[in-house]
C-alpha cells in the first residue's frame, strides 16, 4: 500500500516543500507538497527536515570476537538514532580481522538478525610480500564476496591483528588494488615521525596525563609523509585511495593538487576533528583520545575550509568503542584511542556547520553523497530520487537538545560531547519506508539487511 512522506524541507538537494509517494519502500514519484492522491495516506513532517539516509563509511563494530567493545546490536542501533540507514565496517577489532571470504562469513553469522539498520563491510588489505602474513590472493575473493573495498594501516593499528604495511609492502599490493578498482582506505601517518616524537618524550619524562604531551607524540609530520608517499603510488599505480580520518590541514595544498591533477583520490576527517580543538582538552581526559590526534583551533579552521573548497569529500564518525575499563581518565599513553560517535555525529557537525555558513544540502553531501560514492552504493544511495529505497533521515534543525547517556544507544556511554547542548535533533530515521528509530519514544526496530550479501 502507497504512503506518502511530506515536508516542507525535503533535499532535492536544495531544501523544498514536496513529498515522497513510496510503495513496497521504494520512492516511486516525488510530487508537489499538496498533490499527493487523496487515497494515500500522509505522514507530514511539517519543518522538519528529509535528508536522503546517512550512510556511514567508516564505523568499528568489532562483532565477533571484541562483541564486549561493541557489537551489532548496539553500534546500529546508536547509528539508526544517528540518523544513519547504513554502515560500512572495518575490517579490525574484530576478530577473526576480515582479511579473507572465511573471515567474512563468520563476520555474517554473528550479525544475523542483529542489525537495526543496514551494513556492508570493508576487507582488510595486510602485508603482502613474502611474508605468511600477506593476504594478497584474498583480495579478490573478497570483492566477489561482497567487500566494498579494503583498509590498511601504514603504523601500528592499536591492537594485534590487522598487521600495518610497509610503502614496499603497500606498493607491492598497488597494481593488484588497481585492477580490482575498489577504494583502498589508509590510516595514514607513518611510525617514523611518531617513534621519534615519543622516544624524546619519554627521555625527558614528559608529562602523559598532559594532552599536549599526546599532541606531541603524534605530529602533523607523520600523516604529511605518509601522505606524501601515498600520492606518489597512486600517480604510479593509479589504484583509488581514500585517505580516512585526516586530522592535519596541512596537508591540504598538496592533497588539492593531487586532485586536481585528476589523481582518483577521495578524503574524509571526522566530526571530533571539526568540533573539538587541542585547546580545550583537559589533561587526563582519555575520551578525547584517537589518532592521529585532535589538533589545534587553528588547524581545525583549515579542516572546514578544506570541506568547504572540497578538497575533503565527506564526513565519516571513526566511531571507534572500547569497554571504560580501556579508557581510564588519566595517562593518555595507557589509553585506548577511539571516539565513539555514531549517534551524536550528524547533530555535532550541523550545530558547528550552519554556524559557519553551510546549509543542510552540505551536511547530505558530507554524510550521504559522498559516502554512498565511496562504498559503491550511489545507485540505491545519497539522494532522494524516484526508483530508490525510501531511506530518509528526518532532522529538525532548530530543536535544542543535551548529549546524555541515554541518548548515546551505544554499548559503553563514553563521550566527548557529554553535556554538549547541541542545535539540530534526529527525530526519526526511515529505512525502506518504515521507522528504524523515532525520537518520540526512543523507539527502534530492526530491519538492517547485509546489503553486500
Ligand atoms: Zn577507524
Amino acid at each position: 500500500m502507497a504512503q506518502a512522506f511530506r515536508s516542507n524541507r525535503v533535499l532535492l538537494p536544495q531544501p523544498q516543500p514536496a513529498t515522497l509517494i513510496v510503495d513496497d519502500g521504494i520512492i516511486t514519484r516525488i510530487v508537489a507538497h499538496d498533490a499527493v492522491p487523496p487515497e494515500i495516506e500522509v505522514v507530514d513532517f511539517g519543518d522538519h527536515a528529509l535528508l536522503p539516509g546517512l550512510v556511514d563509511v567508516h564505523t568499528h563494530i568489532n562483532q565477533p570476537g571484541r562483541t564486549e567493545w561493541e557489537g551489532f546490536e548496539t553500534a546500529t542501533r546508536a547509528a539508526a538514532a544517528g540518523g544513519f540507514v547504513t554502515i560500512v565496517d572495518m575490517p579490525l577489532n574484530c576478530l577473526p580481522e576480515t582479511t579473507s571470504v572465511e573471515a567474512l562469513e563468520q563476520k555474517r553469522i554473528a550479525a544475523k538478525g542483529l542489525a537495526y539498520i543496514d551494513w556492508l563491510p570493508w576487507g582488510g588489505l595486510v602485508g603482502p610480500g613474502d611474508d605468511s602474513t600477506s593476504n594478497l590472493d584474498d583480495l579478490e575473493p573478497l570483492v566477489d564476496a561482497g567487500a566494498a573495498g579494503f583498509k590498511c594501516f601504514l603504523i601500528y593499528p592499536g591492537c594485534e591483528g590487522l598487521t600495518h604495511l610497509s610503502l614496499a609492502q603497500l606498493r607491492r599490493a598497488a597494481p593488484t588494488l588497481a585492477r580490482l578498482g575498489k577504494p583502498l582506505l589508509v590510516h595514514a601517518e607513518l611510525e617514523g615521525p611518531i617513534l621519534e616524537a615519543s622516544k624524546a618524550l619519554y627521555a625527558e619524562h614528559a608529562d602523559w596525563s598532559k594532552y599536549a604531551t599526546y599532541l606531541a607524540s603524534r605530529p602533523d609530520q607523520a600523516e604529511l609523509t605518509a601522505i606524501r608517499a601515498l600520492i606518489e603510488l597512486v600517480r604510479e599505480f593509479r589504484f583509488r585511495l581514500h585517505i580516512v580520518h585526516l586530522a592535519t590541514a596541512q596537508a591540504v595544498p598538496m592533497l588539492a593538487a593531487a586532485k586536481a591533477e585528476g589523481l582518483p583520490i577521495t578524503v574524509e576527517t571526522c566530526p571530533h576533528y571539526l568540533c573539538i580543538s587541542a585547546e580545550e582538552i583537559a589533561d587526563g581526559a582519555t575520551q578525547y583520545k584517537c589518532a592521529p590526534p585532535i589538533r589545534s583551533k587553528a588547524n581545525q579552521e583549515g579542516l572546514w575550509e578544506a570541506l568547504r573548497d572540497g578538497v575533503i569529500d565527506l564526513i565519516a564518525t571513526d566511531h571507534s568503542p572500547c569497554p571504560p575499563e580501556m579508557k581510564p581518565a588519566g595517562p593518555f599513553d595507557k589509553a585506548w584511542g577511539g571516539i565513539a560517535s555514531l549517534s551524536t555525529a550528524f547533530p555535532v557537525i550541523w550545530n558547528e556547520a550552519h554556524k559557519r555558513g553551510f546549509g543542510l544540502q552540505d551536511l547530505a553531501r558530507w554524510f550521504s553523497t559522498e559516502p554512498a560514492k565511496l562504498c559503491g552504493l550511489s545507485a540505491t544511495h545519497g539522494e532522494l530520487t524516484a526508483g530508490r529505497p525510501a531511506n530518509f533521515t528526518v532532522f529538525a534543525p532548530e530543536s535544542i537538545w543535551t548529549v546524555t547517556e541515554h541518548r548515546l544507544h551505544y554499548r559503553h556511554p563514553i563521550s566527548p560531547y557529554l553535556g554538549r547542548t547541541l542545535k539540530g535533533e534526529v527525530i526519526a530515521t526511515y529505512l525502506r519506508g518504515e521507522p528504524v528509530f523515532a525520537a518520540n519514544e526512543f523507539s527502534f526496530v530492526a530491519r538492517g539487511r547485509d546489503l553486500s550479501a
